[in-house]
């Protein structure tokens, strides 16, 4: 009888350390959720009056001025682009990481998608005079997913690539199925990431401290966001990056369907 007095009083003691956990994992969920209604409200009142600014400052680029006006002109604009891009930013990662709001799989054509982001960063790529080009099997490759998002995966990873790589260089964007998986890899011969670099490398903000690259412009969120919708579309991601070398990002993804391999 005491032993059964015993086991009841260690099994009731689990119980309530149990609940103690849940009470802390709800509690910690609703702190989450708070941070990124917070993080969405705070963008939203921060981009209206700035969208006054941008449209004044546009009226105003075709007013006849110079010398210390037409400076102060553009570095306002410069800086209001800024951190309209900054907001924007912010405003997808907030929704990116809300799990009220979760991704609606659909199938993904990703060699349309990669057409598209080259497309889409074609005017950067030429500026620097980097050559990006897609390596992709005759089949198409289905990811299940959000277009969108998608879309801003790769468009991310290939902005980077081109931003934090010397003209001439080359990035090839390569697509293929995996089994149950898609893969999507981003390969640039860049400036690399040190080990030191890798770690922080998807946290908010960050930026690294090479100064080659930190003259390229940047909000420091663009891996944030491709970190989280990667999650939330149940993938992951690899990084192989070596200073001074190249750097590739490798996606994988659930696949839409999967098709029989070999035959
Ligand atoms: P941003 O490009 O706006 O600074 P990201 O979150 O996209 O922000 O990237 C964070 C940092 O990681 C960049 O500032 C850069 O230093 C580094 N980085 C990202 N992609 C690459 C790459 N392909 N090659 C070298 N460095 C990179």
């Amino acid at each position: 009888a005491l032993d059964i007095g015993h086991d009841l009083g260690t099994a009731i003691l689990n119980v309530r350390a149990f609940e103690r956990e849940h009470r802390l994992v709800k509690e910690l969920q609703a702190l989450d959720q708070y941070k990124g209604q917070l993080i969405a409200t705070l963008a939203h009142e921060l981009k209206n009056p700035l969208t006054s600014i941008v449209g004044y400052l546009e009226m105003l680029e075709g007013e006849d001025v110079h010398g210390a006006v037409e400076q102060a002109l553009s570095a306002m604009d410069r800086g209001a682009r800024r951190m309209v891009r900054v907001i924007d930013d912010l405003l997808l990662l907030s929704k990116v990481g809300d799990p009220g709001n979760p991704v609606i799989p659909q199938p993904v054509d990703l060699g349309a998608v990669a057409a598209d982001v080259i497309d889409l960063t074609s005017v950067a790529a030429q500026k620097r005079s980097i050559s990006v080009h897609v390596e992709a099997p005759a089949y198409p490759v289905l990811a299940s997913g959000d277009p969108d998002e998608l879309d801003r995966v790769l468009s991310n990873l290939v902005s980077n690539a081109v931003k934090y790589s010397d003209p001439g260089r080359s990035v090839a964007l390569r697509l293929a199925q995996d089994g149950e998986e898609v893969v999507v890899e981003c390969c640039d011969e860049g400036f690399g990431i040190s080990a030191e670099d890798q770690e922080k490398l998807f946290t908010e903000f960050f930026r690294s401290t090479n100064p080659v690259a930190v003259a390229q412009p940047g909000t420091g969120l663009g891996l944030a966001i491709v970190a989280r919708i990667v999650a939330r579309h149940g993938g992951r991601i690899e990084l192989d990056s070596e200073l001074g070398r190249g750097s590739t990002f490798r996606v994988r993804l659930p696949a839409a369907t999967s098709f029989p391999t070999g035959g």
